[in-house]
C-alpha cells in the first residue's frame, strides 16, 4: 500500500497496463499521485482498467497501443500530451513469449516477433517520447530473471531480456542527464503471462524452492521497486537493474 506520494504532479506511461504487473505498476505510480496513462492492445481492457484505476482516485487516461504498432504508439504519445502536456516517467512493461522452442528451433517469424515486442517496440517508444520528456525524468524497462539464466523453454524470450539489460546501460548513457533509465527483472510472478508454470502445482514448488524466500513473486513487489526506480528516490540511479526475484540465482 502507498504511503508516499512522490509522483505528485508527475504524469507517467505504462504500456501494457491492463493487468499484471504494468497494471500494478500503473496503480502504485497512481496511489502515490501520477496522472497515469495506461494502455494495451484491446480496448475493453484498457476501459476496464480506466475504471478500475478511477475507482481507486486515481487520474488515469487508457489509449489503445499494441505496442508494435508505430502509429498507436505515435497515438499514445500524441494523446498524452493533448491531455497532460510533458511526460515525467515512461514504464516499457509489454512482452510477447510467443514459443517454446529452442533457439535453433525457433521460426524467423518468431525470432522477429520477439525482437519487435520485447526491444524494439520499446526504443521506438522512447524516440516518440523523448521530445516531451522532463528534466529529472525516469524510464524504466522490465526485463526478467530470464535475462540472467534463460531456461530451455524460454531461451530466446530471455536473450530478448538479456538486451534489455545492454539497452538499459545504452540509453542511460545516450539519454543523461535529464533522464534516468533502468530495468527491473522480475523473478516469477503468478500473472496470465506466466500461467503456464505458476498454474502447475510441481512446476510452482520447484520455482518457489529456487527463491532464498519460498515464494513467488507480487505484482506489487514489482511495482514498489519499480516506483522506487521512477522517484527521487533514486535520484542518482541510472543503467542498473533491480533483480526482484526473491534471491534467485542472477549475479554477483
Ligand atoms: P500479463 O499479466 O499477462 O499482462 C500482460 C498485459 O500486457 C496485459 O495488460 C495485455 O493486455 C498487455 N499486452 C500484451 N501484449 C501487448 C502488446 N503487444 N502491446 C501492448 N500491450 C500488450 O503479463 P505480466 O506477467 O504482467 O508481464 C508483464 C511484463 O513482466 C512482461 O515484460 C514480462 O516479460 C515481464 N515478466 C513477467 C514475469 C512473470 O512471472 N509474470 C517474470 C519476469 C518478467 P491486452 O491483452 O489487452 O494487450
Amino acid at each position: 500500500m502507498a504511503t508516499t506520494k512522490r509522483f505528485e504532479g508527475k504524469v507517467a506511461i505504462v504500456t501494457a497496463s491492463t493487468q499484471g504487473i504494468g497494471f500494478s505498476i500503473a496503480e502504485r505510480l497512481g496511489l502515490e499521485g501520477a496522472s497515469v496513462v495506461i494502455s494495451s492492445r484491446k480496448q475493453k481492457n484498457v476501459d476496464e482498467a480506466v475504471e478500475k484505476l478511477k475507482g481507486r482516485g486515481i487520474d488515469v487516461i487508457g489509449i489503445v497501443c499494441h505496442v508494435s504498432n508505430a502509429q498507436q504508439r505515435k497515438n499514445l504519445i500524441e494523446k498524452t500530451i493533448e491531455k497532460y502536456g510533458k511526460i515525467d516517467v515512461v514504464v516499457s512493461n509489454a512482452a510477447a513469449n510467443p514459443s517454446v522452442d529452442t533457439i535453433l528451433e525457433t521460426q524467423e517469424s518468431v525470432l522477429d516477433k520477439l525482437w519487435e515486442v520485447n526491444v524494439k517496440a520499446s526504443i521506438l517508444l522512447l524516440k516518440d517520447a523523448s521530445p516531451h520528456l522532463q528534466s529529472g525524468s525516469s524510464v524504466v524497462l522490465i526485463s526478467s530473471i530470464a535475462a540472467y539464466e534463460p531456461s530451455a523453454s524460454t531461451a530466446m524470450y530471455g536473450v530478448t531480456k538479456t538486451a534489455l539489460l545492454g539497452l538499459t546501460k545504452a540509453l542511460a548513457s545516450e539519454m543523461a542527464p535529464d533522464t534516468r533509465v533502468n530495468t527491473v527483472a522480475p523473478g516469477f510472478v503468478p500473472t496470465h503471462f506466466a500461467d503456464y508454470l505458476t498454474k502447475d502445482a510441481s512446476i510452482r514448488k520447484t520455482i518457489e524452492e529456487k527463491t532464498l524466500l519460498n515464494r513467488l513473486g507480487t505484482t506489487e513487489d514489482m511495482a514498489a521497486a519499480t516506483a522506487f526506480l521512477a522517484s527521487d528516490d533514486a535520484s542518482y540511479i541510472t543503467g542498473e537493474t533491480l533483480v526482484v526475484a526473491g534471491g534467485m540465482p542472477s549475479r554477483l
